[in-house]
């Protein structure tokens, strides 16, 4: 089994957005798509690897967010079958909902971040159960429901190795910080946790980023981004108690974030694609939904 990773080269960004490829028995297999934005981006790293975008057979996306899944649509049109979780295939036959709750967050810029969506058909749609095993000639393919970031995430098991989707964070470069991406609606600290759990007892060899590529140092890597994501509740918990604005609490997190980053010894241009792909203010409205809505009482928990 061999995953290889390809650069959808996301708005001109290099190894901002990845896709993985996987050369089966059973034809080419693809993991995430990134958005239609950078569909042409993909079908070059395909062609690079030596395979034709309309010969990719089968295409498993970890969540319907434009970024991993945007460019689905156009391999289903080839004569791809599409994997995702349960909860994610209404919004892969009827996109509308979910452009418009990308519109709302996005405003203007939506058309020009994610490009054109399509619906896909629904036979062509294969949705996968918690452990649910797929078979390409004589490699598996383990699901695994793993909600926080979404509710609809699956990441994928295959021989040691975890296609994370967003549920193992954004991480850019080796001693770049395991980040959560955490926008709405979806944000569930806890179910989050649970969920890196679920990843970390696998024991994988190696992660899989859609931000981006393989890990290798996996146990560290899931211990620092299940801190970041406990850290990063209790500073939104602690501004809504003491009764911030939402501007200034934006302005605050992103505050934080950079200093953090900055303390890391992270560049600029390492610090700005962090910015650019886990935008600090949707991670802001993402946590602060998740507050709002938790039962009163109950309160994050220490890492
Ligand atoms: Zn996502």
């Amino acid at each position: 089994m061999e995953l290889q990773t390809l650069d959808t080269l996301f708005l001109g960004n290099k190894a901002a957005v990845g896709a993985f490829l996987m050369n089966t028995q059973e034809g080419p297999a693809l993991f995430e798509t990134g958005p239609a934005s950078s569909l042409e981006g993909l079908k070059a790293g395909l062609l690079g690897a030596g395979v034709s975008p309309q010969d990719v057979r089968h295409v498993f996306v970890t969540h319907v967010h434009l970024d991993h899944a945007g460019a689905a649509w156009w391999f289903a049109e080839h004569g791809a079958k599409v994997y995702a979780h349960p909860k994610a295939a209404s919004h892969l036959v009827q996109p509308e909902r979910l452009w418009s709750s990308v519109k709302r967050l996005y405003g203007g810029m939506a058309e020009e971040l994610w490009g054109e969506i399509r619906p896909i058909p629904e036979d062509r749609v294969k949705t996968l159960q918690d452990k649910e095993r797929v078979s390409l000639g004589d490699v598996q393919i383990v699901a695994l429901d793993t909600p926080g970031h979404a509710v609809h995430h699956l990441a994928y098991f295959i021989d040691g190795a975890i296609v994370c989707g967003d549920i193992g964070g954004v991480r850019y470069g080796k001693k770049g910080p395991a980040v959560p991406p955490c926008p709405p609606p979806d944000i569930h600290v806890e179910d989050w946790v649970r969920s890196i759990d679920t990843l970390a007892a696998l024991n994988p060899s190696v992660l899989f980023l859609t931000h981006f590529g393989p890990f290798t140092d996996t146990k560290e890597h899931l211990a620092s981004l299940k801190d970041r994501l406990l850290r990063f509740e209790r500073f939104i918990q602690k501004g809504l108690e003491d009764g911030l604005d939402p501007d200034t609490l934006k302005e605050q997190f992103e505050n934080a974030f950079r200093q953090e980053f900055h303390a890391l010894g992270l560049d600029e241009a390492t610090c700005t694609l962090y910015e650019r792909i886990n935008p600090p203010w949707t991670n802001v409205l993402g946590l602060v939904r998740y507050i709002q809505k938790k039962p009163k009482g109950e309160q994050p928990k220490d890492a």
